[in-house]
């Protein structure tokens, strides 16, 4: 039997997590074919299946005073490169398949980084959305009455995600701290007067930025004067606009769960400050930005969508920040007809593998999230390496670290593209990549 058939008939309910996992096995056939000392140590079998898989009831009492139960989850994906390493997703959305899709993900992505770390990711189907601040201190702290005790600085390092901001992790990162009673590098994302990093939370968003940028140039090209589509209105999405926006490129969408907005002149530094007001302090819907911006046209969701309308505007890049399997293969041609040339993942597996086929084959750059997003847990590591030190370094000297990173990231993708015969497939480029430097490390521990 294939093994992806194996993965299937195992967990036949994990569908994302299929879909990750298929897509790198493709893309390493012909590392296996060279080299059989893999296959035979069953380091495939072995890195689709987690270390340790950590579920856990999480109760609360709500401002009504009714207790509520929510379900906590931590994946502890792959360690041969270092501490697993990864954020938690708090989304109502969320289940095994979509965080084992996430952690499986991440071990490649972290390996890229070039930094030591292993992949994890947790969280729960918890929903910040409409709760009060009391209530989401107490669904943190219950969260980490139970996680604590799995995670450590050298063992498991969770950071943010969907649902999990510098709120949450300050929440999280204090009730570690009293449970243990130690001060410890112990999630990414801090707040700067406490052990944080500058540039950490720009870093996910201005890191897509670079990499797209990096595309470009291989092509002559560059960002200046040109249009972008982005979905999303979270951090990701926040600051790739940011940066987009420095760098000459115009916005021209964002979105939330609600809908999107198109503005035909563009967002600019100003109207980039009012929505991140609106998203980050008074946590509400881009709806609101068409009335204070009536020129701009609100679209609200429809439920029975056949693809999405925010993918169906003319523009040179797209970067898509929302969440995963947003561009299906009707809005990958859509984009394509309209002549996009980037496509530059920042949210993690937005695109669906019919819309990956297109994009690949009409020649558009296409950046998959493993390399493109990895800026986010990149500068995590940085982080990471600053509390061991004890020092920090200023924001120009970890953008800098970013920028290379970045580049380091980008090359190693077009090399190994290139090496196996497919050039310019970062697809391909990253899977390979990612895949070969925890591969020999799985090799060199053993059957562990
Ligand atoms: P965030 O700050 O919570 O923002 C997420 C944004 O996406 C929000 O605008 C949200 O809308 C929207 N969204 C979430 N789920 C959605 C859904 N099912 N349908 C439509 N819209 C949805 O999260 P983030 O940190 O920016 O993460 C965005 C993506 O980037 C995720 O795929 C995440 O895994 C990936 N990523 C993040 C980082 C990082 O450093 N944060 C690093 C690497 C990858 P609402 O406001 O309506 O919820």
């Amino acid at each position: 039997m294939q093994l992806i058939d194996s993965v299937k008939q195992r967990d036949p309910n994990e569908k994302e997590f299929h879909q990750a996992v298929s897509e790198v096995l493709e893309s390493i056939e012909p590392v296996l074919e060279r080299n059989p000392q893999y296959r035979k140590a069953k380091i495939i079998d072995r890195i689709v299946e987690p270390e340790r898989v950590i579920v856990f009831r999480v109760p609360w009492v709500d401002d009504a005073g009714e207790v509520q139960i929510n379900r906590g989850f931590r994946i502890q994906m792959n360690s041969a490169i270092g501490p697993y390493k990864g954020g938690l997703r708090f989304h109502p959305s969320v289940n095994l398949s979509i965080l084992k899709f996430l952690a499986f993900e991440q071990v490649f992505k972290n390996a890229l980084t070039t930094l030591p770390m292993g992949g994890g990711k947790g969280g729960s189907d918890f929903d910040p959305k409409g709760k009060s601040e009391n209530e989401v201190l107490r669904f943190c702290q219950s969260f980490m009455c139970e996680l604590f005790r799995h995670i450590g600085p050298n063992t498991d390092v969770p950071a943010g995600d969907i649902g999990v901001g510098a709120r949450e992790v300050g929440y999280l990162f204090g009730m570690y701290k009293k449970l243990q009673n130690d001060f410890t590098g112990v999630l990414t994302g801090k707040g700067v007067t406490w052990g944080g990093s500058l540039i950490r939370p720009e870093a996910t968003g201005y890191g897509a930025v670079y990499f797209a940028a990096e595309m470009l140039a291989t092509k002559g090209k560059d960002l200046n004067g040109s249009t972008a589509l982005v979905s999303g209105a979270g951090n990701v999405a926040q600051f790739a606009m940011q940066k987009l926006i420095a760098l000459g490129c115009k916005p021209l969408t964002f979105s939330d769960s609600s809908g999107y907005i198109f503005d035909e002149q563009g967002i600019d530094g100003e109207k980039l400050a009012y929505l991140m007001d609106l998203k980050n302090i008074r946590r509400g819907r881009v709806e609101e930005y068409a009335q204070k911006y009536p020129h701009a046209v609100y679209t609200p969701v429809q439920v029975d969508r056949k693809c999405n309308p925010l993918w169906n505007h003319k523009a040179d890049c797209a970067f898509p920040c929302a969440t995963q399997n947003e561009i299906n293969g009707l809005d990958a041609q859509n984009l394509v007809n309209n002549g996009v040339q980037v496509v530059c993942e920042g949210a993690n597996m937005p695109t669906m593998p019919d819309g990956m086929n297109i994009f690949l084959d009409s020649g558009v750059l296409f950046a998959p999230a493993k390399a493109a997003n990895a800026g986010g847990v990149a500068v995590s590591g940085l982080e990471m390496s600053q509390n061991s030190m004890r020092l920090a370094w200023t924001a120009q000297e970890v953008d800098q670290k970013l920028k290379t990173i970045m580049q380091t990231i980008h090359k190693a993708c077009l090399d190994t593209a290139q090496a196996y015969g497919k050039p310019q497939n970062y697809v391909m480029g990253a899977n390979i990549g990612g895949f070969l430097k925890v591969a020999d490390a799985m090799l060199a521990h053993g059957v562990v």
